[in-house]
Formats: C-alpha cells, structure tokens, sequence
C-alpha cells in the first residue's frame, strides 16, 4: 500500500478530506480512497470498540510449549514442596506424580523412545486427566499445597470456593466464571490460562447433607456438582471476558478446561465416621487391623474409597472426574513448631527479617516455640491460628522498636507467650559501644 500523487482530484472515501489536507492517500479498488487520517480514526474506533466488549483483555499469546524433557520430574517437585509444607508426606508425594502425569499429557515433543512408543500402540492410549482430591481439615496445608505446586511449575493459579458457586442463570457465582480468575492470574493470556491450575476449596459443602440421599438432598449442591463436573472432566466454556453475567449481545471467550489441572480440597466432616463404619462391618483380613481405635481420625482419611464420598454426599459421576484422591493428616504440635521455622517464608524467619531491618535480634526460645504451638494446636483450625497468634503477640514491639535505638534484641519465651509477662527487650551493651 502507498500514496499515490494523483493529478486528478481525489477525495477521501471516508472523511471526505481532499489529497492535499492530508499526509497519505491509500486508493481501493473502484475508486474508493481513504486517507491516514480516516485509518486513525477507525483504529481509534475499534480500540474504543474492543475496550466495551472486553476484548482487549484477552491475549491469544502462544506460551512456550511444553517439553517433555524438561518436565520436572515428581522427586524434584517433593523436594521442592518439603522447603514449603511441614509433614503431608503422602499427599506430598500423590500431588507430586499427579501433576508430573498432568503435565506429561500436554507435551508437545522431545518425548524419548518415541518410536517405541509407536511401535508398541501405546502412543495410541489416552492419558485421562488425573484432577485431584485433598481431604483434611482446615489449615492443613491444602492450599498452600496447591499453590506452591503452581509456583514450582511456574503455571497460572487460581482459588474458588465452592460455596460461593451457582449453576449457570442462578444467583451468585456461575461456575463458568471461575474459570476467569486463572485468566486473571497472568494477564489475560487464555493460553497460558488453559493449562493453569484452578484449586476449589469447600468442595464438601456443595455434598449433599446427610447420608440419607432420599430425604435430604440437597438438588441445589447436586447442581453445582453437575456443572462443576463437566469443567472438571473438559470442556470449553463461554466466558465474558469483563466477568459477571454472561450477556447475549458480549462477546464471549471460548475457554477450554482439557488441560486445567483442577484440585480440590475440603475437609469432609463426617467423613471419618463413614470410613469407620465401612471399615467395622468388615471383620476379615487386613480390615480387621482396621477396626483398631488407634487410628487417629485423620488417618482413617487414609482409607477413603469412592463409595464413601458417594455416601457423603458426592455425586459418583463428581467423584469419578477426581481421579486421584488423597487425604492430610491433622498437624500435631510438633509439625506446628516445625511450620513457625523451618519452611522458606516461615512466620519466625519472617519476623526476624522485619526486625533484623530495625537492627534488632529475634529471639524465640524452643519453649516459647512450643507454648505457642500448644495454643494453636487448641484453637483446632490447623497452622493458620499461628499467624494470629504471633501478630497478637509482636504488635506492640514491632509498634516500639523503630524508636528504641537502645534495643539489641528482643526475646521471646513461654511466658511471654502465655502472657504472664511483657517482650524481654535486651539492651546494648553500653561498655561496648
Ligand atoms: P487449608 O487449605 O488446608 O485450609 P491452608 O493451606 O490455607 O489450609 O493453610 C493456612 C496457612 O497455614 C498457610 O498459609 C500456611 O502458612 C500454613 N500451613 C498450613 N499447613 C501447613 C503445612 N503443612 N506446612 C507449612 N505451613 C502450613
């Protein structure tokens, strides 16, 4: 396309400016022109244009592809997981296959053995999607697995809460829009979006209530289920790229969740209960080691089939998308102590890293460690009473430190912790200084 110096007198087919106003005239067939001036205007046009529909937010970015060869493999992604989340050894390791089997699907090459692979028909087998199921109680560690597993993967990640979720056209959060927050969580790119990983936490609240199916059901958490169940075993979604209602005259994007990996966790109250009493109206075998009391209830999480979720209150098609099940142990007061230290971005590391900038040493004696672990471990809602418990017990000093120049450390111990006495602020030795 160029301008084209013309004697003759031409107009622009659009704006009606003559060759001369303008810097560029383009000339069409038939005798149609249109000048730099009216292209500006139609850019402007579309952009406005793309902006309302909500278009401009989404990029259609190839992301790189995936190579089988530098898949992490699920030992390194253990190792990983270990510098994040205290105990959990088993679920550490069932997430660590699962996701390496997920990604290992959506590989697009440098897959070894190829040929063998072809010769043998194995090329010709589909690998299912292996979503998953976290059973545990709450502050268990089931989202913090969730996401350090995204962030080792470096894929897009994303929480819904189940509770919050409605069929399509009801009140409340359709479960198509979930969908939008892994869209959200890397900038709009639908590629990168669609092999993200979505956790949707609760996932026990939308069961149905009771084991008596007849009496309670509750159609509407069924419902949920139903429309959960597709996105989860694949499908593709028409999403509004602003969110919210879906609108006839929206554009919409087409969201395919084959590759989303989905994970979901919830605590299954109750559940315990079923397992036991499955596992008590057996009396042969290995079974029969099972009818021992010992078993803390968590453990019995261990022993959960799909006929007992089904009991719950899942839905079988539900649990039948949610290959991979595993279950967290309850964390006891030692895994506590260990969660206030020893992970990367542990709550102690942290706080003396805050201080360590004002100049002043943290201090926390092994049985302050343990009085505080002691007091989550009673509030029952897992690692997550530590964070509140230590932001209640440092307020004040994090409040005085900035100003107390005389302060070298600060020390806390069991006392401190059970509020029989005040931070102990050590001063610096003058002599020294
Ligand atoms: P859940 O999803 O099981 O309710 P979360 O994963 O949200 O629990 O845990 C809440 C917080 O408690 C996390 O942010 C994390 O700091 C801490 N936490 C829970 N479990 C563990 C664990 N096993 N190891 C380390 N930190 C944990």
């Amino acid at each position: 396309m160029e301008s084209r110096k013309k004697s003759t007198k031409v107009y622009c087919s659009f704006t009606g400016k003559s060759r001369e106003e303008v810097d560029i005239m383009i000339d069409g067939p038939s005798g149609v022109y249109i000048s730099d001036h009216a292209v500006a205007l139609c850019q402007e046009i579309i952009e406005r244009e793309r902006k309302r529909l909500g278009k401009d937010l989404v990029k259609d970015e190839e992301p790189e592809a995936i190579e089988f060869l530098n898949l992490i493999k699920p030992a390194k992604i253990k190792f990983i997981l270990d510098q994040y989340v205290i105990g959990q050894e088993t679920a550490k390791k069932v997430l660590s296959v699962a996701v390496y089997n997920h990604y290992k699907r959506l590989c697009t090459g440098g897959v070894p053995d190829h040929k063998a692979l072809t010769e043998s028909g194995i090329k010709e087998v589909d690998v299912e999607k292996s979503n998953v199921l976290l059973l545990g109680s709450t502050g268990s560690g089931k989202t913090l697995l969730a996401k350090t597993l995204a962030r080792i993967l470096d894929v897009p990640f994303a929480i819904a809460d189940a509770t919050t979720l409605t069929e399509s056209g009801y009140v409340g959060d359709d479960v198509e829009n979930i969908v939008l927050r892994l869209m959200q969580a890397c900038n709009n790119n639908l590629k990168k979006a669609q092999r993200g990983i979505l956790y949707i936490d609760e996932i026990d609240k939308v069961g149905r209530k009771s084991e008596n199916v007849s009496i309670t059901r509750d159609v509407s958490g069924e419902g949920v289920q139903q429309a959960l169940l597709k996105m989860i075993e694949g499908t593709v979604c028409d999403i509004s790229p602003k969110g919210g209602r879906k609108h006839p005259k929206h554009e919409c994007i087409k969201f395919d969740t084959s590759n989303v990996l989905f994970i979901c966790g919830g605590a299954f109250e109750g559940l315990q209960k079923i397992v036991r009493n499955r596992i008590g109206s057996k009396v042969l075998g290995f079974d029969a080691l099972l009818k021992d009391q010992d078993f803390e209830e968590s453990e019995l999480l261990d022993f959960v089939e799909p006929d007992d979720l089904v009991k719950f209150g899942m839905v079988p098609e539900f649990i039948g998308r949610l290959p991979v099940i595993t279950s967290l142990r309850d964390l006891t007061v030692a895994d506590l102590k260990h969660i206030l230290t020893k992970p990367k971005n542990a709550l102690v590391k942290q706080y003396k890293k805050l201080l360590g900038m004002d100049g002043v040493y943290f201090d926390i004696t092994e049985e302050g460690l343990e009085a505080i672990a002691k007091k989550a471990f009673d509030m029952k809602t897992g690692a997550r009473a530590l964070r509140s418990i230590m932001e209640q017990l440092m307020t004040d000093t994090m409040f005085q430190i900035p100003d107390l120049y005389n302060v070298e450390r600060v020390v806390v111990d069991e006392h401190v912790v059970i509020g029989r006495k005040p931070i102990i602020y050590i001063e610096k030795d003058k002599d020294a200084a």
